[in-house]
């Protein structure tokens, strides 16, 4: 009987760890019973019952017709009662974009070597060119004090260059005469530019996003394709997307502006037409737009266009020169000034056939923004989140090695060193996911649940980034002027935080609400039998779904449990993997096979109701995005030919990512609102409790010291960055005065020996260089060193002041001037 027991437990185990189909488990549970009757000796009669019980179960498991007769008929009649009625809206939200590697990490067993085996992004020769040329020209060209500080604009010069160099089309193919570039590509711009201002990255950024190019592509007419589009790639029009308005931000769908279909005048012609009514806010470009993608509800009382009356949400591309277009006010968004207001119109008359894509169009402007919101969401912010990363890593390890107190380079104090190995080692993750996900949409994807992913974690990782280099700047990071180059970034966190959904709504209730619908195997196909389909269709589909389903929650659960107990020995790893980061891929595969059996039992004990538990459902989009920004730095790693110098900078990132996942794992569970599912979900999850731990302090120094010295690891984090040209310029002279420093130490060293030695003293008044040179303890080349290091060094830590009005007169009067010749001329 120890012997049936053992074979029985030892059977389920192999059997659901392998996620053998029913037959399998029949087969096998007809093997032990035929054995369970040899050694037990039952007698003829117990025999035959239980032979009995058991063909009654393989039938009703095996034969379909029975099992949905007796089984998941009744359950699809139960699930169809509780699952909530969805809105056109939800529907819409849920079905836009496509599913990719978030799909096999929901699955509780991804795959690495199809991880790996996704070929490495990489530009193009055209696309480096761009990148090496007016992208570093552009930069150059733009000096952030005098965006932000004096114009509240970019200069006219380089709002020029920006369009007649194509910036503004990137994504419009070349036969439109767009540059037609890749995501990559798009991604290097947007992140080049972003390291050296923001207005200038996001004017750049929003034309290539979701708005009236991208939505013209996918759906505009070949009319309005062949007009707008060649006038958008040259900057002929500027467009913005008008969508929120005061009453409805995060929740866009219930937007109150709205149109009426009716017959009106147009350029002296009867035309059938919409009078658009709209109060929109926060529009960026908004302000010197000449071309507005607006957002409205369509009503067709008179049934001019077909039976419905209430048509939904529709998309127009409305020229900003319209008659009662009221355009051109700013609002002031933390100072990143690129251009942002308000716009609005009342009864505005505009003719049909200015719905993208024509009348046939009108009310799908939800699932045309859906659709296109992937691919703007996957690059624009995580983009300009990297951009903003690697300038703080570059600045401000430079800025630790030149700045000293205690007479000690601050980078040297273990405190700060704790804050410059985090920035160090999260710029490599976050590269690696800006990379990684530029290439789903290189791949034709729209990853829906991916760019959530990406947006949330790198914008809240670029706060952590910003906050870190602020505490390290101290004083010097807080007072705004030319020389600071922290402050306007830390001002300008909260706006990344909070478009293109606000993060707080994009953790709690996109990254898993929408994942578990559209990356779960089977969830979505339960729905849609429950939902779309009727009869026997409906009953086939949900019963093959179902049955699927508890199989996989059975197998992900012991998989979970057997990672648990064998420490995760028996995770796959790829065939082809760096040997240094195997174990990597079998912790993620221990927590993948865990997540999937927790968002499937969370599912089950929660229901609907899981939708309203934010907390819950937040924490568990934590886990999949930690396994997400794990499996890009992995594959970064392996992408760029396995560089050992760049292993602490994985080995920190990775395991600071497996320990958040397993703290939110384990907030969930002393959070499970049914107390006896969470024991019995511990007790599967962490078998032998908690083992995952926090990166290492050692680890997080060899991060820190990539940042303080030059070389090729700190290179390659900070690839694709500006780096300022020359000492004029604030963050070329903290590259100079950084080399100068190291340049610098032996002689620094040399210097202090001599004081400790009682060789020379400092005197009141006169550099210690100066002492030693007279003294002639160093020769005159160290000496001319020394200087230019300490001319290089003060300049650094100079911090601006500025007039009472802060320069304010001197800056409108030069402004004035520029403007008079425009002005006389006109
Ligand atoms: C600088 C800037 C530029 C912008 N550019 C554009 C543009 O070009 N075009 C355009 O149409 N719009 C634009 N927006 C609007 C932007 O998309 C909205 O600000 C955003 O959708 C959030 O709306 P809201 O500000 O009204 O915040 P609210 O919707 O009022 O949200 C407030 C808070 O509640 C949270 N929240 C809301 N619902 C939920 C929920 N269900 N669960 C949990 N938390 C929730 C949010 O996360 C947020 O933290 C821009 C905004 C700014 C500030």
């Amino acid at each position: 009987m120890i012997g049936f027991f053992a074979a029985t437990i030892a059977a389920f185990f192999v059997l659901a760890y392998l996620q053998v189909p029913i037959l399998g488990w029949t087969v096998a549970g007809g093997l032990l019973l035929g054995y369970l009757s040899v050694v037990a000796d039952f007698g003829q009669t117990t025999n035959m019952v239980l032979g009995a019980a058991f063909v009654l179960v393989a039938a009703l498991c095996n034969i379909k017709p029975l099992r949905r007769l007796v089984f998941s008929d009744p359950i699809l009649g139960i699930y169809r009662q509780i699952l909530p009625d969805m809105s056109q809206t939800e529907k819409e939200a849920i079905d836009a974009g496509t599913v990719w590697w978030d799909a096999d990490l929901f699955s509780g067993k991804p795959d690495w070597n199809k991880l790996l085996a996704i070929p490495a992004p990489r530009l193009t020769a055209e696309e480096q060119a761009f990148l090496d040329g007016p992208c570093e020209e552009v930069c150059a060209m733009t000096n952030d004090w005098e965006v932000t500080h004096e114009r509240y604009d970019l200069p006219p010069q380089v709002w020029q260059y920006i369009k007649d160099k194509g910036f503004l089309g990137m994504i419009i193919p070349k036969k439109y005469g767009g540059l037609g570039f890749s995501a990559l590509a798009h991604s290097a711009v947007v992140m080049k530019l972003s390291t050296r201002s923001n207005a200038l990255s996001v004017t750049v950024m929003v034309p290539n996003s979701l708005g009236p190019a991208e939505l013209l592509l996918h759906y505009g007419s070949e009319e309005q394709k062949n007009y707008y589009l060649p006038r958008l790639a040259k900057g002929l029009e500027v467009p913005c997307f008008a969508l929120t308005s005061p009453e409805a931000g995060s929740d866009a769908a219930s937007i109150p502006d709205y149109g009426v279909v009716c017959k009106g005048q147009w350029q002296g012609k009867d035309v059938l037409g919409m009078r658009v009514t709209w109060d929109k806010r926060y529009i960026t470009l908004g302000p010197v737009a000449t071309l507005l993608g607006l957002a409205f509800r369509l009503y067709d009382p008179e049934h001019l266009l077909g039976d419905k009356e209430d048509l939904g949400i529709t998309c127009a591309l409305v020229p900003t020169s319209t008659a009662g277009v009221n355009i051109g006010r700013r609002h002031l968004p933390l100072n990143a000034v690129f251009q942002n207001g308000p716009n609005s119109g009342k009864d505005v008359f505009m003719p049909i056939d200015w719905i993208i894509g024509g009348k046939d169009y009108a009310g799908k402007g939800w699932m045309m923004l859906m659709g296109c919101l992937a691919a703007g969401r996957s690059i624009s912010l995580p983009t300009s989140s990297v951009g903003g990363a690697k300038a703080l890593a570059r600045i401000t390890g430079a800025y630790s090695r030149v700045r000293s107190q205690f007479k000690t380079p601050i980078g040297k104090l273990e405190g700060v060193e704790e804050a410059l190995g985090r920035i160090a080692a999260n710029t490599y993750m976050m590269d690696a996911t800006r990379i990684m996900t530029a290439g789903a949409v290189d791949l034709g994807e729209k990853p829906a649940v991916i760019s959530a992913i990406a947006k949330y974690h790198m914008t809240e990782r670029a706060r952590r980034i910003v906050d870190d280099s602020m505490v390290i700047h101290g004083g010097k990071g807080i007072c705004l002027g030319p020389n600071n180059w922290v402050g306007r970034g830390y001002q300008v966190i909260p706006v990344g935080i909070t478009v293109e959904g606000a993060n707080i709504l994009t953790r709690t209730l996109i990254i898993f609400g929408q994942g578990a619908i559209r990356c779960h195997p089977y969830v979505l196909r339960e729905m849609r039998a429950a939902k779309d389909l009727e009869g026997s269709a409906a009953s086939i589909e949900f019963d093959d779904a179902f049955t699927s389903h508890i199989g996989h929650t059975i197998s992900n659960g012991v998989r979970a449990f057997v990672h648990g107990i064998t420490s995760s020995r028996l995770g796959q790893v790829p065939r082809n993997g760096a040997p240094e980061t195997r174990h990597y891929y079998r912790f993620s595969s221990r927590l993948a096979a865990a997540f999937a059996f927790l968002a499937d039992v969370s599912m089950l004990a929660m229901g609907g109701a899981l939708k309203r538990k934010e907390k819950i459902s937040g924490r568990l989009g934590d886990v999949l995005s930690m396994l997400y920004l794990v499996s890009a730095t992995l594959k970064h790693y392996e992408d760029q030919g396995r560089n050992r110098e760049d292993i602490p900078l994985i080995r920190w990132a990775v395991r600071d990512a497996l320990y958040s996942a397993q703290h939110a794992i384990d907030q969930i569970l002393s959070n499970f609102p049914v107390k006896a599912v969470a024991r019995l979900l511990r007790w599967t999850i962490f078998p032998l409790g908690m083992s995952f731990r926090p990166p290492l302090d050692s680890r997080n120094r060899e991060c820190a010291q990539m940042l303080l010295a030059p070389g090729a690891a700190r290179d390659r984090l900070t690839a694709g960055m500006y780096i300022g040209k020359g000492e004029a310029d604030p963050t070329g002279v903290l590259e100079a005065a950084f080399a100068a420093t190291i340049a610098c130490e032996p002689i620094d060293e040399t210097l202090r020996k001599a004081v400790k030695k009682g060789k020379m003293a400092p005197r009141h008044g006169v550099d210690l260089g100066t002492v030693a040179r007279e003294m002639d303890l160093i020769t005159q080349d160290e000496y001319n060193q020394w200087l230019r290091k300490e001319t290089l060094r003060r300049h650094v830590i100079k911090v601006d002041d500025f007039p009472q009005d802060f320069g304010r007169a001197e800056i409108l009067a030069k402004l004035a001037q520029e403007k008079a010749p425009t002005a006389k001329a006109a």
